[in-house]
């Protein structure tokens, strides 16, 4: 019978946010794979746990998945645990989460600390509807396409950032959203945790004068349905009459149903863009 993955969620600074229940699986699991055994073993030694490890991570993820995937099904269980917080957020993780499923193995996931939703919770910002992009691409054509998705977002968005990159994604995020809430988490569970609720623009101006130090989750206001609502007018306003038809008929609407979506955007009747239309 094949083990099973064990996706072991870890403290992202505070150790007593480590769970009994991943402890003990930790300590009983035949192999712990780590992304980085250096930082881990300091965690294990702590907790007295003395499982034998095997690193993972980013460049060996796939040659390394397969491995784990035969021992799996020889048998073995392995735990999976990755610099912090939950396994396959931001992290190798995804690839052996897959690869077990391809091949049948059982995967389960001990929950726990997770910087993203910590983050969101202390936002102050909608939580309702939320979304998230960990890093931003570093190829720069993906990276304009994301921000520009961004930039139409309506959803509370959460990004991951390392210090040395703040202030450039900053200065990209206030060029592609304009000015917005975002709440700056800064070094979370740990002793010098700082939530910063401002808007894009204080930020930048703050951390130009400031250093960034420490692990950063940015969470920025979505936009909002009013505003998305006036760009959708404004966009209407610069098509003609026979574009904006177009536009609806091009999406598979029939004619009169266009006439009168066109009419709605447009505030006039339906009458007015019939005789507009058949003049
Ligand atoms: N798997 C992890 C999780 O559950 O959140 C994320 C791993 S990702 C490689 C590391 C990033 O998470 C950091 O660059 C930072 O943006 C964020 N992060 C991790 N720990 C943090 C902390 N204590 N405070 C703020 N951000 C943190």
């Amino acid at each position: 019978m094949a083990g099973i993955l064990y996706l072991c969620a870890t403290p992202i600074g505070n150790l007593q946010d480590m769970t009994p229940r991943v402890i003990e699986t930790l300590r009983m699991v035949d192999v712990i794979a780590a992304e980085d055994t250096r930082n881990s073993i300091r965690l294990l030694n702590h907790f007295d746990i003395h499982t034998p490890m095997t690193s993972y991570h980013e460049y060996n993820k796939v040659e390394k998945a397969e491995q784990l995937a035969g021992q799996l099904l020889e048998g073995k269980q392995i735990a999976l645990i990755t610099d912090a917080g939950t396994p396959a957020i931001s992290d190798p993780g995804e690839v052996l989460v897959r690869m077990c499923h391809e091949h049948h193995v059982p995967v389960t996931s001990l929950p726990g600390p997770c910087a993203c939703i910590t983050a969101l919770t202390l936002s102050g910002l909608s939580t309702r509807r939320f979304c998230f992009e960990g890093f931003l691409p570093a190829d720069k054509k993906e990276r304009r396409t994301v921000l520009e998705e961004l930039g139409r977002e309506s959803r509370t968005m959460i990004l991951y950032e390392a210090p040395h990159h703040l202030v450039g994604t900053l200065e990209e995020l206030y060029g592609c959203l304009g000015n917005r809430r975002i709440t700056l988490c800064r070094e979370l569970t740990k002793k010098f945790e700082n939530v910063m609720p401002t808007t894009l623009e204080q930020a930048l101006e703050y951390y130009r004068m400031e250093a960034p130090r420490g692990e950063y989750v940015l969470v920025l206001e979505g936009k909002s349905f009013q505003e998305l609502r006036r760009e959708e007018i404004a966009s209407w306003e610069s098509m003609s009459i026979e574009e904006h038809m177009a536009y609806y008929e091009g999406r598979g609407m029939d004619h009169k149903t266009a006439m009168k979506q066109v009419a709605r955007d447009r505030g006039v009747g339906k009458r007015e863009i019939y005789a507009y239309l058949n003049k």
